[in-house]
């Protein structure tokens, strides 16, 4: 079965708000097997709208559209919709519908705008679908030989909508066959690298497709396979276990995972505590490990120090250092994470310290040149590393790739890989 999705509205055309209908759409339709080949976003144009329909029902086995059944002249959804699928007859009045939109209005306390009648008309061949989040109800239906539906565009409507009335009538498995996918990240490998310790298997093949997508410089395989029942989510295991492979060490998990996720997990599973001493990052990777719920069993908090001044007094980086190797140096990113460590009596600390841009560079420190340090508690003491970096494409980015590169380089030290593992954009000695 394949699928279109149709996104309807000027304010979506124009680019002045995001359509997330349709991705939302398309990932529940792939969790039931059913492939969306297209999505088209287009203007509240009656004719255009019509001929759209008309188009991508002759090529397609579904259509969900979305947007355009507001009470307003410029929602035109119900009208292109009759156009293709009643061409010579009115929109008829639904009497349900109807008597649904007075309950609603009254249970509101709200005199019904005549406008609001237009929502309860429909082409008479569809069938309307009862809206429990507002007042325009969604439209059901055939053309030829195409399953159509219509659903309001606000997507606290548009969602349970589809959960309700829209999923129920599509079938879970398609010629015997069921779609399921899984998505493996890694972080620190970069693109090429990745693509090529994949080899074959990316190679296209119609029932188990593997492929890469960056985003932030997080690396996904998307895997997709076609199946029968049982043997599809075989298949899909034995891929995503050959990815995750090929991918080692840097691969840190699937789907939702992010590296804060699966770092808080390690952190937790050890028993083990973290703080954090951050200049060029401001705080960022702090806040990316307190986004996960319940790190307060293992991240003990940590300073925000943009200062010499503060490096000094809240960490207790000498003064003389920092004016001999400079604020962004190896030893530096050292002390303030051997300081936090002793600070907070944590097991790890990571600090960093940088030049995000896009002023600030030198010859010997360009900007985009950053040092994370990693201090852990040890049967010595103590112990710590640095590594240097250069990172690219403009500030947020440099910010951004510090952060995911520390957590990186803590879960590496809580698996016992090498310090010497590299990481992508590291400068090496
Ligand atoms: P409607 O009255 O059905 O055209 O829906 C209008 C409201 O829903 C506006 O606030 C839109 O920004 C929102 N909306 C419509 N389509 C989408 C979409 N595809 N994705 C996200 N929001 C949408
Ligand atoms: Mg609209």
């Amino acid at each position: 079965m394949r699928a279109a999705l149709l996104s309807i509205g000027d304010e979506l055309a124009l680019g002045q708000a995001l359509d997330t209908n349709s991705a939302w759409l398309a990932r529940e339709l792939a969790a039931r097997s059913i492939l969306t080949d297209e999505h088209r976003t287009m203007m509240d144009d009656r004719v255009a709208l019509a001929a759209a329909i008309r188009d991508l029902t002759a090529r397609y086995d579904l259509l969900v559209i979305t947007g355009g059944l507001g009470p307003t002249e410029d929602d035109l959804t119900r009208e292109a919709l009759g156009d293709v699928l009643t061409p010579d007859r009115p929109l008829v009045a639904d009497t349900d519908a109807l008597a649904g939109l007075e309950r609603w209005f009254a249970e509101h306390r709200i005199p019904m705008p005549e406008t609001n009648r237009s929502q309860a008309q429909r082409p008479e061949i569809m069938r309307m679908l009862p809206n429990s989040h507002g007042t325009a109800p969604g439209l059901a239906g055939r053309h030829q030989e195409c399953l159509v539906y219509a659903l309001p565009g606000p997507p606290r409507e548009m969602k349970p909508m589809f959960t309700d009335h829209v999923a129920p009538d599509l079938p879970e498995s398609v010629d015997g066959e069921v779609l399921r996918t899984i998505n493996v990240h890694e972080y620190g490998l970069g693109e090429a690298s990745a693509a090529e310790r994949l080899g074959a298997l990316t190679e296209r093949d119609r029932k188990i497709l593997v492929g890469t997508t960056a985003s932030e410089a997080i690396i996904s395989a998307r895997i997709r396979v076609l199946g029968a029942p049982g043997k599809a989510e075989n298949a899909l295991e034995e891929t995503a276990s050959r990815v995750e492979e090929a991918w080692q060490p840097y691969c840190y998990g699937r789907d939702d995972a992010s590296l804060s996720s699966v770092v808080g997990g390690l952190l937790g599973e050890a028993g083990k505590t973290l703080t954090t001493a951050e200049s060029c990052t401001g705080g960022w990777l702090g806040k990316t490990v307190v986004d996960e719920a319940g790190s307060s069993a293992y991240y003990r908090g940590g300073w925000v120090t943009y200062s010499d001044k503060l490096k000094a007094s809240c960490l207790g980086v000498p003064l003389g250092m920092l004016q001999t190797f400079g604020a962004v140096s190896e030893e530096v990113a050292e002390a303030m994470a051997r300081g936090a460590l002793k600070a907070a009596g944590a097991d790890f600390a990571l600090s960093t310290t940088g030049i995000a841009g896009p002023d600030g560079g030198t010859d010997a420190k360009p900007v985009g040149t950053v040092f994370i340090a990693l201090a852990r508690k040890d049967r010595e003491g103590s112990s710590a590393s640095v590594r240097r970096f250069r990172f690219t494409r403009g500030r947020t980015a440099v910010r951004d790739r510090t952060v995911k590169s520390a957590l990186q380089i803590l879960r590496f030290s809580l698996l016992g890989v090498s310090d010497d593992m590299p990481l992508l954009w590291q400068v090496p000695r």
